[in-house]
């Protein structure tokens, strides 16, 4: 089955392409990787019915082909209430964006967690390479970030985190909940996984993977073929 979503796509486009959003959760599906319920949506209404959809509160992201960091341009509004406030949302990035924004995706919002990056990429060298970092706003400030040749043994992923030097943001630093490093692993492992099984990824960017004390989700997903 991921075999023939990646055949599939490659075959439309065998130059390769960014997968839209949907295909991309379903191959990670595949792989057991955990991946935020997302609906489609293509106006105001569709949002609004989306939002009742996946319950509340709800975030909405605009998508577009241009659209790359949705937040730096007012793509993502969070911790919308009710489907009016959904369908009110879409209506101001719409008027916003202009016809940049061709559609967008509604999400239920994730519990508050710690803001981590699982992602690959394909070294020249080394082949399929997978990454853990720290995320949030300081994320590229920070750099914080750990890579490992796939597969990963569970030793392996446990390592990774305790690596990152903001790991004891994960462990429960200064009071904060403590995080289920454990689902954040097998996150990992299974990413690793999916990189070492198809080397046509030649991107992966898992941004953020949310990691909260019931689960670690992916909220933003993007996957490259080549
Ligand atoms: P982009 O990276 O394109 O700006 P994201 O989808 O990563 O867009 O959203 C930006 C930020 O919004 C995330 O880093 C996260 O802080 C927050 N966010 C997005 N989706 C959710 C969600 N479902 N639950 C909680 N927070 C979210
Ligand atoms: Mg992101």
């Amino acid at each position: 089955p991921a075999d023939e979503i990646i055949a599939g796509e490659l075959a439309q486009t065998p130059e390769g392409r960014w997968l839209d959003h949907a295909t991309a959760a379903r191959l990670l599906g595949h792989y057991g990787v955990h991946v935020a319920e997302t609906i489609g949506v293509d106006g105001p209404e569709s949002a609004a019915e989306a939002a009742a959809l996946v319950g509340s509160p709800a975030v909405l992201k605009a998508t577009g082909p241009s659209l790359v960091h949705k937040s730096d341009v007012g793509g993502v509004a969070v911790g919308l209430l009710t489907p009016a406030d959904v369908a009110a949302a879409y209506r101001r990035m719409a008027e916003r964006l202009g016809p940049a924004m061709t559609g967008g995706l509604v999400q239920r919002m994730a519990e508050d967690g710690v803001e981590t990056i699982i992602g690959g990429v394909q070294h020249p060298g080394f082949g399929p390479l997978v990454m853990l970092g720290m995320g949030g706003t300081a994320a590229e400030l920070l750099a914080d970030r750990v890579f490992r040749l796939p597969p990963l043994s569970r030793g392996d992923a446990a390592d990774m985190v305790r690596r990152l030097r903001c790991s004891p943001l994960l462990f429960g630093y200064r009071g904060r909940p403590k995080a289920d490093v454990g689902a954040l692993e097998v996150q990992l492992i299974r990413v690793a996984r999916l990189l070492d099984d198809h080397p046509e990824i030649a991107e992966l960017d898992l941004n953020p993977v949310i990691a909260m004390p019931g689960g670690a989700v992916a909220v933003d997903v993007r996957l490259r073929l080549a």
